[in-house]
C-alpha cells in the first residue's frame, strides 16, 4: 500500500521509522532485532536508507595503491523485501542519484516493482568523503528532482528505451524537505522553490530532516503551503542518544538545538543522562506534533530502537 493511502485512511497521526542497512557481512537478524521492539506500535511503513559507495585504497605489489569502490551498507532492496515478507508492513527503500546512471536507476526500480514495493523515497544523496561537492554519475542525475522525473516517467510507462511497450510502474514517490534549509541552498526561499519543483515533478509527500524545535517544522509547513505545496509533510524526529550526538547531529545534519534543549544538554554528564533527556524531548515534540495534526511522525532510529520505543509508548 502506498504511503499516501496510509495517510488518507488514517484517523490519527501515524507511526513510522527508518533503519539503516547493517554493515557489509552482518546478518539481517540485526535488522529484525531493531524492528521487533517497534512493531507493537503498528508502524504503517518502515524506511530503509541507501548508502553510497566509498573508495578505499589497497596496497598492491611494488607499493602501488589500487583505488576500490565499496558499499559498506549494501542490501537496501533485499532488506525491504525481507521486512515486507516477515512483518507484512510496507517498506520504503531510499533511492539516491549519487553513483547511479539512469539505466541503473531504471533497473533498480524494475527490481522494486517485481518485489511488490509500491513506495520509494527519492533523494540526491550526499557527496562521498573524497569529493568536496556532490558529483553526479556521468550518466546520472544531479538533483533529486531529476530522479523524481525519471520515476514519474516510468509511472507513465515511459522507460529509457522507448521502442518497447512496457507496463507503467505505480510508485508513490516521497522527497526530502529541510525545515532549517538544506545546507547547500542559498537561502530558505530558493530551497523551498526547489522543494516545490520536486512536488511538481511527482513527489506525493515530503519527509523532513530531523529537527528539535517544532516551531521550525510548523513554519516550514506554512511556507510550503504559501507557495502551493499541498502534499502531506511528515516530520522526522531523532532522539539524541549520547554525549557525542550533542555536537555530531548539528554538524552532520546542519540543524540547531533550541536554547531550552541546549541548556539541558549542557547539564548532562554522561550518555545515560543525554539519552534520558533525548527521550523526554522526543516525547515533548511528538505530543505537540500529534496535537497539531501531523499526518505521521517518522523516527530516525539510527540503530537505536530503545529510545524510539520509549517515546512511542507515550504517544501511540
Ligand atoms: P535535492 O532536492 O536535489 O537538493 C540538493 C540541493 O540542491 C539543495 O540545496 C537544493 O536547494 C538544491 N537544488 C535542488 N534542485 C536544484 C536545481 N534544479 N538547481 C539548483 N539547485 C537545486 N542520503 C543518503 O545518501 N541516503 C539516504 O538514505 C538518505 N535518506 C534521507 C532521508 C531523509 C528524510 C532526508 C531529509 C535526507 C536523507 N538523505 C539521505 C540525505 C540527502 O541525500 C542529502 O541531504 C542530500 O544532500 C540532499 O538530498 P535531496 O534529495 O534533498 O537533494
Amino acid at each position: 500500500m502506498k504511503v499516501t493511502d496510509h495517510i488518507k485512511a488514517a484517523k490519527d497521526t501515524l507511526f513510522s521509522f527508518e533503519i539503516l542497512p547493517p554493515l557489509k557481512g552482518k546478518s539481517i537478524q540485526s535488522i529484525f532485532d531493531g524492528i521487533d521492539p517497534l512493531m507493537e506500535f503498528n508502524p504503517k511503513f518502515v524506511n530503509v536508507t541507501y548508502h553510497r559507495e566509498e573508495y578505499i585504497y589497497k596496497e598492491r605489489d611494488q607499493g602501488l595503491l589500487e583505488k576500490i569502490a565499496i558499499r559498506k551498507r549494501p542490501g537496501t532492496v533485499g532488506i525491504c523485501a525481507a521486512i515486507m515478507n516477515k512483518y507484512q508492513v510496507d517498506a520504503v527503500p531510499h533511492l539516491i542519484c549519487g553513483g547511479f546512471g539512469t539505466e541503473e536507476t531504471e533497473n533498480a526500480l524494475i527490481d522494486l516493482q517485481f518485489l511488490g514495493i509500491d513506495n520509494v523515497l527519492a533523494l540526491r544523496g550526499d557527496s562521498i568523503k573524497t569529493e568536496s561537492n556532490f558529483r553526479p554519475h556521468p550518466n546520472g542525475h544531479r538533483y533529486a528532482v531529476e530522479l523524481i522525473g525519471q520515476i514519474s516517467e516510468m509511472n507513465q510507462g515511459n522507460y529509457l528505451l522507448d521502442d518497447i511497450n512496457l507496463e507503467p510502474t505505480d510508485f508513490c514517490i516521497g522527497a526530502a524537505g529541510y525545515p532549517e534549509k538544506h545546507f547547500e541552498a542559498m537561502n530558505l526561499a530558493t530551497d523551498l522553490e526547489y522543494m516545490k519543483a520536486k512536488v511538481d515533478a511527482g513527489a506525493e509527500y515530503i519527509v523532513t530532516q530531523m529537527f528539535f524545535d517544532n516551531k521550525k517544522y510548523f513554519e516550514f509547513v506554512e511556507a510550503c503551503r504559501a507557495i502551493g505545496i499541498t502534499v502531506p509533510i511528515i516530520p522526522g524526529l531523532k532522539p539524541i542518544k549520547s554525549m557525542n550526538h550533542i555536537s555530531f547531529l548539528p554538524k552532520f545534519f546542519h540543524i540547531d538545538y533550541p536554547e531550552e534543549l541546549s541548556k539541558e544538554l549542557l547539564k548532562c554528564k554522561n550518555n545515560e543522562q543525554v539519552s534520558a533527556l533525548g527521550v523526554e524531548w522526543g516525547i515533548h515534540q511528538s505530543k505537540e506534533l500529534k496535537a497539531m495534526g501531523a499526518p505521521c511522525i517518522h523516527y530516525y532510529t539510527m540503530s537505536n530502537s530503545a529510545s524510539v520505543k520509549s517515546i512511542a509508548k507515550e504517544i501511540f
